[in-house]
C-alpha cells in the first residue's frame, strides 16, 4: 500500500465532500485512515495457507470441526465493514496432519484483512485450508453483518448473510458432507440451547 498516496486521496475525499473541516483536522484525519487502513488491509499479498503448514501429523483421519470463529472484514463494494462468524470443518487427507485451532483463526484473520465480498472470504478460507493441512476436503460456513446494507436505511439490521465453500471429498460426497454439516449444527444448537 502506498501510504502517502492513501493519505493525499482521504485529504481529497474530505475536500470533494465538503465538510468545511479545519485544515488541521483533515490533516490528522488523513493520516489517521491511512495508518487504520495499512492495518486493516495487512493481509494483501499474504499467503494464508503458509499459516497451516506444518502443523500436526497426528494421523487423524475423521472431520474435525472449529465453529464462531469471528472476522472483520472491509466491503470491496462500499469500503465499510462486515463481520461475523466463520465455521470450519475439514477431513484431513492421507497424511492425517491436523492445524492447530489458532492456526485456523489466524487464517479467518489473514484473509479478513484485503477488501473482499464475504463470498470471496469464504472460498479463500477453504482453499487456505485445503492446501495448508493437505486436507481431503473442507467446508466453510460464514454468517455476515454487512454494515452497507444495515446502516443505509436500517431496515436490515440483524440480519446475517450466509455464504459457504464446499470443497474436495465434501463437495463429491454427500454424506460425509451431511456429516460436516450436523457437526457445525450440533455444535450450534449445544450453543444456543
Ligand atoms: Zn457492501
Amino acid at each position: 500500500m502506498d501510504h502517502e498516496q492513501v493519505r493525499l486521496a482521504v485529504a481529497g475525499l474530505l475536500d470533494a465532500l465538503e465538510l468545511d473541516m479545519p485544515p488541521e483536522e483533515r490533516e490528522l484525519t488523513s493520516k489517521r485512515v491511512a495508518d487504520l487502513w495499512a492495518e486493516l488491509l495487512s493481509g494483501v499479498g499474504e499467503e494464508p495457507a503458509a499459516l497451516l503448514r506444518g502443523g500436526f501429523s497426528g494421523g487423524h483421519q475423521d472431520l474435525v470441526a472449529l465453529r464462531e470463529i469471528p472476522f472483520f472484514s472491509m466491503c470491496e463494494h462500499h469500503l465499510l465493514p462486515f463481520f461475523g462468524k466463520v465455521s470450519i470443518a475439514y477431513l484431513p487427507g492421507p497424511s492425517g496432519q491436523i492445524a492447530g485451532a489458532s492456526n485456523l483463526a489466524r487464517v479467518v484473520s489473514l484473509v479478513s484483512r484485503r477488501l473482499q465480498i464475504q463470498e470471496r472470504l469464504t472460498s479463500e478460507i477453504a482453499e487456505a485450508v485445503m492446501e495448508g493441512v493437505s486436507a481431503a476436503g473442507v467446508l466453510v460456513v460464514a454468517e455476515g453483518e454487512h454494515l452497507c446494507m444495515t446502516m443505509k436505511d436500517h431496515t436490515d439490521v440483524g440480519s446475517k448473510l450466509l455464504t459457504t465453500s464446499v470443497v474436495g471429498a465434501l463437495r463429491d460426497d454427500p454424506d460425509l458432507r451431511r456429516e460436516a454439516m450436523s457437526l457445525l449444527r450440533r455444535a450450534e444448537q449445544e450453543y444456543m440451547g
